[in-house]
């Protein structure tokens, strides 16, 4: 018993939403395609070789092509929900957490709608639920700041996990709670993790694994 009071109190995990409580049906490229047009597409790319801030390109366009843009954006958000399918283990994993007695949040860059859907079709709540709506957005600290505050516990007691090194680890290291990657295929390197300054405290390649991390380094305690 004496090795727990040695480990971290673990009081909150804050979870992505695309591509890490449900599985990737948005065809980023092809949408990020059809908001900036080939050339453009091509030369953000180029530019942005850990991932392009598609939010974050359009605000400074001018108000009707900004509202094309969120048109088209709104379009395969849609067609994604159509699609929407729970990550394998999510289920568990949340109530896992629950037994524990351990708070569950989400962040997501998607809007409101999406998160409404994803609730309603899966019946797994997680509260605070913030989306697009709540400025600034991941990366920025922020809301992973606010749950923090609204749950009254430390972000060094919360761990956010989800898919994007840029948004979701970049949001947890800022706000000084712990993270963990989602990589289901591998496809971040540690050079990866140099370039952003952003190497995740912890690296899963499902929900799954999450279960024997989380038992194994962390007091859980209800
Ligand atoms: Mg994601």
């Amino acid at each position: 018993m004496s090795s727990l009071s040695t480990k971290t109190r673990l009081r909150g995990v804050v979870f992505d939403m695309d591509g890490t409580l449900t599985v990737p049906v948005i065809d980023f490229a092809a949408m990020y395609k059809a908001v900036l047009g080939d050339d453009e597409y091509k030369r953000i790319r180029a530019e942005n070789p850990s991932g392009i801030d598609i939010l974050h390109h359009i605000e400074t366009w001018s108000p009707d092509k900004q509202r094309r843009a969120y048109q088209v954006i709104a379009d395969y958000e849609k067609q994604g929900l159509d699609r929407l399918q729970i990550m394998p283990g999510a289920a568990e994993l949340c109530g896992f957490l629950d037994a524990k007695k351990i708070r569950r949040g989400l962040i997501t860059r998607n809007v409101k709608e999406a998160v409404d859907l994803f609730h309603q079709r899966f019946g797994i709540m997680f509260s605070p639920a913030l989306s697009r709506e709540f400025r600034p957005y991941k990366p920025d600290p922020a809301p992973l700041l606010h749950i923090c505050t609204t749950w009254e516990v430390q972000p060094n007691e919360v761990m956010m996990v989800g898919d994007s090194l840029k948004d979701d680890v970049v949001c947890g290291k800022r706000a000084g709670a712990l993270t963990c990657l989602l990589d289901e295929k591998g496809r971040y390197t540690s050079h990866d993790f140099a370039r952003l300054d952003a190497k995740p405290d912890f690296n899963v390649s499902s929900l799954n694994e999450l279960f024997s991390l989380l038992e194994s380094n962390f007091d859980l305690r209800p």
